[in-house]
């Protein structure tokens, strides 16, 4: 079906991707953890993943998308212990913990559809498997990797190696230096070994989320809602696993473990992880005060931007770099970003308005624009190189502002070459990278309406010698980023 080729963190090297019963394709995401506003960081992973499900779906593969909702309150430490965030920002907003999984849930999804992410085929809710849970944790007793402590449950490392399994195989860690490497946490009184996690914690009576189980009144560790979900949509075994590189260990390694332990095989054939995003060099942190949320960008409401960016503009600035390679964003990126971004939706408007009049076709120039083509599903199999296929838009997007410029016909090229070129210019731009136009999507109608009758009106203001209105529109539209261009079959503005 394909010559995709995906890197997997679990192999550490490039795959071709076998999908294992196709044209189905099984794919999960690590969703957010809805106690707080979804981050930068998550924003980018997310578009990543979107990026994969449509490139998926552009190949023809019949996609289910699986991207959970962390709301069962995880915890803050790494393996487990520690205080409910939840709750935490329950009792700081003085509010109900389903209402902040509500307030953030809503937030996350307000996030989604400005970033134009696709929605997920299912969006499952971790409080709304506690029931499979309690199965999987039994599950993992009975096949003794797991034990019981004082109402809580934990998963049993060593005895899981002694199976002949391989805690560490996607971190590369090892179990002997975890052990040495622990400090001295909550409830490590309770586990046989330090690097044990949990799966099941009981609950102090103040605690509002918890649920009955057999061992104790209690909440499930976050690690285990995934591998319930996972399984319970896609299957013991599925085709692609995705998260944030952050996500690799322990959640992921955990997730592995807990799926060998419980269903007898490797969960996962590919492993994909996201990196990390930087801003002027530096790793975002609230405690830098460089941490700046999605809809800051938007508002342009941080005192480290110069002004609003776009949502598009932000997620062409993601799509210029490849998802495993860390990515610094800087103004100079942004403002660079909005002015490709407005290059290839202008000649995504040409292209519309360009009329095929082929008088002599022209080999040579046949030749650059289909292989061109060719060229942007060549990078994106090369596991999903967004940033080369950007390049090969770049390229196409010269070429059809000269034959716009040229008179808006194209009359060197086939009929097929051109019909191509529309679909795999527009396939890419719009279905695949997820772009969208935002002057069209905004309010293209009304804009076109009122550009029509400024052009109008300074046209009559030049007949009549009027140069003060005249350069008033001018100044006003340069003011607004709109430039007007005086050609032979009339007046036509763009924007940047
Ligand atoms: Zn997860």
């Amino acid at each position: 079906m394909s010559d995709l080729h995906i890197y997997n963190s679990l192999s550490r090297q490039k795959e071709k991707f076998e999908a294992i019963n196709p044209p189905y394709v099984g794919l999960y995401c690590c969703g957010p953890t809805v106690y707080s506003d979804v981050h930068l960081g998550n924003t980018r992973t997310f578009i990543s993943f979107d990026l994969v499900y449509r490139y998926l779906k552009h190949l023809g593969y019949n996609v289910r998308y699986v991207r959970n909702i962390t709301d069962a309150g995880h915890l803050t430490n790494d393996q487990g212990e520690g205080k409910n965030r939840m709750e935490d920002q329950a009792k700081l907003e003085k509010l109900e913990p389903m209402e902040i999984v509500q307030k953030y849930t809503v937030g996350f999804h307000e996030v989604c559809r400005l970033f134009n992410l696709l929605p997920p085929t299912i969006e499952p809710t971790a409080t709304g498997h506690i029931v499979e849970q309690i199965e999987m944790t039994q599950k993992l007793i009975d096949n003794g990797v797991a034990y019981e402590s004082n109402g809580s449950v934990y998963f049993d490392v060593k005895a899981y190696n002694d199976k002949g399994n391989n805690y560490g195989i996607l971190s590369g860690r090892n179990i002997d230096e975890l052990i040495a490497g622990y400090r001295d946490l909550d409830g490590q009184e309770e586990k046989r070994n330090s690097v044990d996690f949990a799966l099941w914690k009981k609950a102090s009576p103040e605690h509002i989320m918890q649920w009955s189980s057999p061992w104790s009144s209690g909440f499930p560790g976050w690690h285990l809602e995934c591998s319930v979900m996972s399984t319970k949509y896609l299957g013991k075994q599925f085709d692609i696993h995705a998260g944030g590189m952050d996500l690799k260990f322990p959640h992921h390694e955990c997730e592995i473990a807990q799926n060998v332990g419980a269903c007898g095989n490797t969960p996962v054939r590919y492993w994909m992880h996201t990196n990390m995003l930087n801003f002027n060099g530096q790793k975002m942190s609230k405690s830098l005060g460089n941490s700046i949320l999605p809809m800051e960008f938007v508002t342009g409401n941080h005192p480290l931007l110069d002004k609003p960016y776009s949502a598009m503009t932000v997620r062409f600035l993601f799509m210029q770099s490849h998802y495993s390679s860390e990515l610094d964003i800087t103004i100079k990126g942004l403002q660079d970003a909005e002015k490709g971004l407005r290059k290839l939706m202008n000649a995504a408007k040409y292209l519309s308005e360009i009329k095929f009049d082929s008088i002599t076709v022209e080999e040579k120039q046949d030749k650059i624009i289909s292989d061109l083509c060719a060229e942007c599903k060549v990078v994106m199999d090369d596991d999903f190189n967004a940033p080369k296929l950007i390049a090969v838009l770049h390229e196409l997007a010269t070429l059809i502002n000269i034959y716009y410029n040229d008179g808006k016909k194209i009359n060197n090229i086939s009929d097929s070459t051109f019909n191509l070129l529309q679909t795999t210019y527009n396939a890419y731009l719009f279905d695949v990278l997820g772009l969208q136009d935002e002057v069209a999507t905004g309010n293209n109608d009304a804009l076109d309406k009122v550009m029509q009758l400024v052009i109008d009106i300074r046209k009559q203001s030049r007949e009549n010698k009027d140069w003060t209105t005249s350069d008033k529109i001018r100044d006003a539209l340069k003011e607004a980023n709109i430039n007007i261009k005086d050609g032979k079959d009339g007046t036509t503005y763009e924007i940047g």
